[in-house]
């Protein structure tokens, strides 16, 4: 068995655990990732492409923000569609110059893969039978299979970053923990086509025969999306069939649609509201889908998921270099703060655009109103400006060691001697067979 002494060890490498894995780097703090798919698999993963103007801040001042800057395309509006028209908001006259960038999770996830790689700490794909114990101690252990061996991993600290199918949140016993859920009687049945964007912006449309929304992923890339039952097949939906819906509920009295091209992917997702809480037990810290899912209608999940995880690295931060665990005792009620009203606005957007299957004239006429007022209303506008762009940070960029405004050096010479101390006063030093940073993944090579 290869023994692996780490400060904090992650499970998962998403968004939220490659994230967490770059920022404890630029604070000199250890860690390993285990991710139980392939590389190739995790960088192809269709999946988000909205970014708050925070992510897109956090993203540059950890320097992985190149890719970000040459390819993300900059939205400073969106439109809501109902009842054949098209309505602009403005989200940047309306947040003081905020915006949103489309850059899909995929080249997000490729970027944060790379920047693991040049640290060269351990990141393991293809990692077999994970597993989290000892959590209510302050030696938590990781062990995993990897090319036939048997791993083990001894951290001060798990993060759990596996996603909402993963092992951490179920090895919280179900006494200690609160689930809230919420699941919607329909899903989104989702195209990626090679087709020129027809609009420059977000369009998302409310149609009597459901919600359908328009979007892309580059200059070439279109992505739609349709409502559809949560459970329907996909082999309901040839190419032809999801080309008609889309026109039947996204053209508009203008004459807009979208460009039709070739259907490269397509899937049904399911939709769901989900909260566990506390998103701490003991040593071990949930961040993103781990611990909350929320309907993409508000393009929230993997914004929520960065904002985690930079609580949690200022968490760590301060544990190693001030010695102090206030701010670990506070992490889950801080992400909590804002769970909840991401949760809120998706559920609004969610619950104002899509047609519910026991929806009664009244109901209809309820939503229309809702959304006449929306795009009359210049505070209502205002209000999903400030929430679609994405509300204030939870934590200064400077408070999880970074540079604000951003900046492409590593900090990685900064672990202070303070810090070294109190990585020794925790490392179980000259325990025989203890090999640090075990790196035999292929795919790192
Ligand atoms: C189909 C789909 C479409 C979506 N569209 C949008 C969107 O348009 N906008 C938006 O904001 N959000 C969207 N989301 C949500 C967004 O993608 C997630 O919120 C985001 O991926 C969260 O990142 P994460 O790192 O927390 O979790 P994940 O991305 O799920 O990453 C978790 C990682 O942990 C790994 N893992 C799981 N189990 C284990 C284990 N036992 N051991 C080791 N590793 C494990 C997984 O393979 C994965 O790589 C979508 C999600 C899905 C599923």
């Amino acid at each position: 068995m290869s023994i692996i002494r780490t400060q904090v060890g992650i499970v998962g490498a998403g968004p939220a655990g490659l994230l967490l894995g770059h920022l404890l780097h630029l604070n000199g703090i250890d860690s390993v990732i285990v991710e139980n798919r392939s590389r190739e698999y995790v960088i192809d993963r269709v999946r988000a492409g909205v970014l708050e103007q925070g992510t897109v801040d956090l993203l540059h001042a950890m320097g992985v923000g190149s890719g970000l800057q040459r390819a993300g395309l900059r939205h400073d509006g969106l439109y809501i569609s109902f009842d054949g028209q098209r309505h602009r908001i403005d989200l940047a006259e309306l947040t003081g110059g905020k915006a949103i960038t489309v850059y899909g999770q995929n080249e997000v996830v490729r970027d944060l893969i790379e920047a693991r790689v040049q640290t060269q700490r351990p990141l393991y794909f293809e990692a077999g039978r994970v597993s989290v114990t000892a959590l209510e101690s302050t030696t938590p252990t990781l062990r995993f299979e990897h090319n036939g061996d048997e791993c083990e991993v001894r951290c001060d600290f798990i993060a759990g970053c596996d996603g909402f199918h993963g092992i951490c949140r179920p090895a919280i016993p179900e006494s200690v923990l609160t689930v809230y859920d919420r699941v919607y009687p329909f899903g989104w049945l989702g195209i990626l086509a090679e087709a020129t964007p027809s609009s420059d912006e977000l369009v998302y449309t409310r149609h009597e025969r459901g919600f359908a929304l328009f979007s892309m992923r580059s200059p070439s890339l279109t992505r739609l999306y349709l409502q559809v039952p949560p459970d329907e097949p996909i082999a309901n939906w040839s190419d032809e069939a999801i080309w008609r819906e889309m026109m039947v509920r996204m053209s508009t009295r203008d004459g807009w649609r979208p460009n039709v091209g070739r259907i490269i992917q397509k899937s049904v997702t399911p939709m769901r509201s989900f909260v566990a809480a506390p998103m701490r037990h003991g040593h071990l810290f949930l961040a993103g889908d781990a611990a909350h899912i929320v309907p993409p209608t508000g393009a929230k999940g993997l914004n929520l998921a960065a904002s985690d995880v930079l609580v949690l690295a200022r968490a760590l931060k301060a544990f190693y270099e001030d010695h102090t665990t206030a701010y670990l005792d506070s992490y889950s009620d801080v992400c909590l703060r804002r769970v909840w009203k991401a949760q809120r606005f998706s559920w609004w957007m969610t619950s104002t655009l899509h047609r519910f299957p026991d929806a009664n004239p009244f109901d209809d006429q309820r939503q229309i109103a809702d959304l006449d007022y929306l795009t009359s209303s210049r505070a209502a506008m205002a209000s999903l400006a400030e929430q679609y762009v994405g509300l204030p940070a939870e934590v200064p960029l400077e408070d999880a060691g970074l540079p604000i405004g951003g900046s492409s050096e590593p900090l990685a010479g900064r672990r202070r001697d303070a810090v070294q101390a109190q990585v020794d006063d925790h490392l179980p030093v000259d325990v025989p067979g203890v090999a640090n940073h075990v790196v035999h993944d292929p795919d790192l090579r």
